[in-house]
């Protein structure tokens, strides 16, 4: 069969670059070999307009959040299953110096902050000595229904080879990719944090990341808000609890860590009055890298092989968005975000 494009990996990733594509009315191939603990298998799926402990926005968060919402929503129709709600994150300061970095924060930041009136109103489900501030909008996905849902889409489209990409069945010649019995015109790689490895792109400036979760039962908690107060207690599937993260840039393994479960254990212990059951432990590597911005688009010298790859911490926000943008540019060769273009890198990439 011949292909405009084949793409490996069908992460959020993947996800978005296909479903961008085939809309087009692009022959797509997509291979993915379905990993339990992908990146965006392990996310919680939040999208947090701001960041950091001076409570700043996130990169053009203003342009990424309705883009974002408007992208899950319109995808979510297509599939018949609803992916995106807003939920926003109430923080309970754990310190009076953090309380008071809040409200001197949110006399600029009116956009997405804000101060609960009624301030006692979760004191039957946690302990706080402090206030409460609330980021106001925070988006919540469904990313397990999102790739699900998707996959089988492609599956029924005769879109979808569910194994592992190998290069031993790939040859890149005269403009063209064969891959088994395949043709395509390009291949564009978005195998999250795989990419480190890939043989074209692996002189990127990636930065190896570990994250892990807890996912825990808790009964009669309200699931209509993220609660955050060092860990994030977020709402998650078959009505369990993603509690997390860690943010761990030295590793030597992908596994969970007995650390990380005794510290979330206590943390919930002297915060949540209600009882909780451990029911799972996860961990991944986040596709992070040194300048914190995407890397999409085609190889410099290579212009048959391209990449969507490099969402850090925020795949859930920018691949949406850069999905859409490097779809423009496959077709009409409209010029990308110089930040996220990989054409940045051309001096590395040529080597
Ligand atoms: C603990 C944790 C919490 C997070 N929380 C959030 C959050 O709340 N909000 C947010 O925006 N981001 C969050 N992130 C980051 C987010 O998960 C990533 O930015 C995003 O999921 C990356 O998506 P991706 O498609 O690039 O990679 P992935 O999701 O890793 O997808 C890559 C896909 O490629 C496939 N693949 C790889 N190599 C091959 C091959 N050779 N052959 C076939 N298939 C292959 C894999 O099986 C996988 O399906 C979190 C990450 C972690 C680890």
């Amino acid at each position: 069969m011949e292909l405009d494009y084949i793409i490996v990996g069908q992460g959020i990733c993947g996800t978005f670059l296909s479903w961008n594509l085939m809309k087009a009315g692009k022959k797509v191939l997509v291979i993915d070999d379905d990993q339990p603990f992908s990146s965006t298998k392990v996310a919680s799926g939040v999208i947090n307009p701001v960041t950091g402990r001076r409570i700043v926005r996130t990169w053009e968060i203003d342009k990424l959040l309705p883009f974002a919402k408007e992208a899950y929503t319109a995808l979510g129709n297509e599939l018949s299953v609803s992916l995106v709600r807003q939920c926003n994150i109430l923080d309970f300061h754990p310190t009076p110096q953090m309380e008071l970095a809040f409200r001197d924060r949110l006399v600029e930041e009116k956009e997405y902050l804000r101060i609960p009136t009624d301030q006692d109103q979760w004191k039957y489900y946690f302990n706080y000595p402090f206030s409460i501030g609330e980021i106001d909008p925070c988006l919540l996905l469904d990313l397990h229904s999102l790739l699900r849902e998707w996959r089988k889409k492609l599956a029924l489209e005769n879109a979808l080879l569910s194994t592992r990409f190998e290069w031993v069945d790939c040859s890149i010649e005269n403009e063209q990719v064969i891959y088994k019995d395949q043709h395509a015109s390009k291949i564009i790689f978005c195998e999250g944090s795989e990419g480190i490895d890939n043989r074209y792109f692996n002189l990127l400036p990636y930065a190896r990341n570990k994250g892990e979760a807890i996912i825990a039962s808790i009964p009669g908690l309200p699931r209509d808000n993220i609660y955050k107060q060092g860990i994030n207690l977020v709402p998650w599937q078959d009505d369990l609890w993603w509690i997390g993260s860690t943010y761990d840039w030295n590793f030597t393994d992908l596994l969970p860590t007995a650390d990380f479960r005794r510290k979330v254990q206590t943390q919930l212990y002297h915060w949540l009055k209600l009882p909780f059951e451990i029911v799972d432990h996860i961990a991944s590597e986040r596709p992070a890298n040194m300048e914190r911005r995407p890397f999409a688009g085609l190889h410099p010298v290579h212009q048959t092989v391209g990449l969507f790859n490099g969402m850090g911490t925020k795949g859930c926000s920018l691949s949406p968005y850069f999905a859409k943008q490097f779809t423009d540019y496959l077709l009409y060769q409209t010029p990308m975000e110089p930040l996220v273009d990989v054409n940045r890198f051309k001096k590395i990439l040529s080597r």
